[in-house]
């Protein structure tokens, strides 16, 4: 039968890009994808749910986790605060043949890749950079200080592009979403993850 294991899928790219969007799609769609949520020190914005978009956790806990060998890849991202992956999380969800995705920064993302190398790196760019910097400007979250480090930090993510491997322009959310889709059908497909059926059938089991 065509491979079902779990998929760890690492979806990175600039901020205001719309990969909350684009992920958040996805997991309405497919039930069997699970999201990881990091643990930040930074503090919750206007809406956001403690367990459900961070778990938020001061800096002396944060490196305490680090310490003690939580987190599958950890981050000082901005200059000012922690971002982590849980460990324990990923591990088991994997181990049930269930799909995780993370949402995390580009660095994070190399870092997942050398321990997990069968982890599908995804990148979401903006149609131009253009079109991203009026986005972060419509979002309203950040001030204009802000606004111009998350551009500066865009440029420097787009460099590492050729690291990943998929990329996702979103131009119209929906066609995002489905380029996403063909590439989750392509990877269950892939020879190297289908090893058990093919072996199978070569010895005419099946
Ligand atoms: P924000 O503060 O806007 O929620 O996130 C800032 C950046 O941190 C984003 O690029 C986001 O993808 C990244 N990020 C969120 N969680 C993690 C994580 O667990 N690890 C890493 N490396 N980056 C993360």
């Amino acid at each position: 039968m065509q491979n079902r294991d779990g998929l760890l899928l690492v979806v990175s790219g600039p901020a205001g890009v719309g990969k909350g969007t684009i992920n958040g799609l996805m997991l309405e769609r497919h039930s069997d994808i699970r999201m990881s949520v990091s643990v930040t020190t930074r503090k919750p914005r206007p809406g956001e749910i403690e367990g459900v978009h961070y778990f938020y956790r001061s800096e002396e806990e944060f490196l305490d986790m680090a310490k003690r060998g939580k987190f599958l890849e950890y981050m000082h991202v901005f200059g000012s605060h922690y971002y982590g992956t849980p460990r324990s999380f990923v591990e088991s969800e994997l181990s049930c043949g269930r799909s995780v995705m993370l949402e995390i920064d580009v660095q994070g993302a190399l870092k997942v890749k050398s321990s997990f190398p069968d982890a599908l790196l995804v990148f979401i760019a903006p149609p131009s950079m253009s079109q991203l910097k009026s986005r972060l400007i419509g979002r309203g979250t950040e001030t204009p200080e802000q606004i111009e480090r998350r551009s500066a930090t865009a440029f420097e993510e787009l460099r590492h592009i050729s690291s990943f491997d998929y990329v996702i322009v979103n131009d119209v959310i929906d066609a995002a979403v489905s380029r996403f889709e063909a590439i989750l059908r392509a990877e269950r497909c892939r020879v190297s993850r289908n090893s058990d059926f093919i072996e199978s059938i070569q010895k005419g089991v099946q």
